[in-house]
């Protein structure tokens, strides 16, 4: 009886398996169609100084516009793109465009994320140093953010390909910091030109004295070891006082801007430094 029902649970199993694989095998072929039929976009949020008033940069963030499923987030198709090569094919895609918006945003720097895969490929700083040049954005308004898992298992290669980046003038950011297993340690290598401090830090750091502590201490550390520093994840005016009051250079967040396509980020972009001027505030219509 156990035995049969173990068999059974196997199948079970199996089948599971089999669904999961099938379903990937779908989305693959539905990420080639899209690539071919257009169907990607960047959308762009603002990355604010210390004061929360001025635009310094934006973080170029993938969207989908499905012809079935509408607006699909990262989340719903990067993971099944990491596992085929295709996301290889979707990096270029989005840093390409993103180069090509940036060279049209004066004075803001363009970062855009960066997959592991991506920096597994020796010819990368060579892809990033031909669109450059295509686009005529100088090096230093680039940014890539690289998650820790760059550096599990890291290789030589990534490490050199992160060196000659940097070489080239190009910005390395480590995203999501502080939720990795050894954030700390990474740090000793020196290969960051700035840490983004993960959101889950600033949750919670207006009313915990602990959580508080730990969010002071990270902004420091990062200042004291020479980068520059975001926080990520700022939704209200209490957490963005709380991060003027650290002295934190740079903030994120849905309180000044969720992700918008480039044409609202312009606009978002000019009614910023108007109100910041105190002109008066043109009515937009559709905007
Ligand atoms: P990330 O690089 O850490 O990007 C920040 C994520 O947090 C974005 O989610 C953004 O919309 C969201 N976010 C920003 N401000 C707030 C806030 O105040 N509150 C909350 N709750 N969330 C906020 P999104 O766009 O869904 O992207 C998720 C992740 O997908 C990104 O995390 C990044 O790891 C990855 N991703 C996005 N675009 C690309 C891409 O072009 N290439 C690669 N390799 N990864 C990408
Ligand atoms: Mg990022
Ligand atoms: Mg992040
Ligand atoms: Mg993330």
């Amino acid at each position: 009886q156990a035995k049969k029902l173990g068999r059974g649970r196997y199948v079970l199993f199996e089948k599971e398996m089999e669904d999961t694989l099938r379903i990937s095998r779908e989305i693959e072929e539905d990420i080639k169609r899209a690539l071919n039929a257009n169907e990607f976009q960047n959308y762009y949020q603002p990355i604010m100084d210390h004061t929360g008033n001025n635009i310094l940069a934006a973080e170029a963030l993938i969207r989908w516009n499905h012809p079935k499923k509408g607006l699909l987030p990262p989340a719903a198709f990067l993971p099944v793109a990491e596992e085929s090569m295709l996301i290889n094919r979707i990096g270029e895609w989005v840093l390409e465009n993103a180069i090509k918006d940036g060279s049209s945003l004066d004075g803001v720097t363009m970062c855009v994320n960066i997959s592991p895969s991506q920096l597994r490929h020796p010819e990368f700083p060579e892809l990033v140093s031909k669109l450059l040049d295509k686009y005529q954005l100088e090096p230093s308004q680039l940014e890539l953010e690289v998650t820790e898992d760059v550096l599990i298992n890291y290789s030589e290669t990534v490490v050199e390909v992160i060196e000659r980046l940097r070489k080239l003038g190009v910005k390395i950011a480590l995203d999501d910091f502080g939720t990795g297993f050894s954030s700390l340690s990474y740090l000793r290598r020196d290969l960051f030109d700035k840490i983004k401090v993960d959101r889950s830090f600033i949750k919670g750091a207006v009313t915990d004295a602990k959580a508080k502590e730990i969010l002071s201490s990270t902004i420091s550390l990062g200042l004291r070891l020479g980068m520059e520093v975001c926080v990520e994840g700022v939704e209200d005016k209490e957490q963005k006082d709380l991060l003027l009051s650290m002295d934190c250079p740079m903030m994120q967040g849905y309180l000044f801007s969720r992700p918008i396509p480039l044409g609202k980020f312009r606009l978002w972009r000019e009614d910023m430094s108007e109100d910041h001027d105190q002109k008066p505030r043109k009515i937009r219509v559709g905007a």
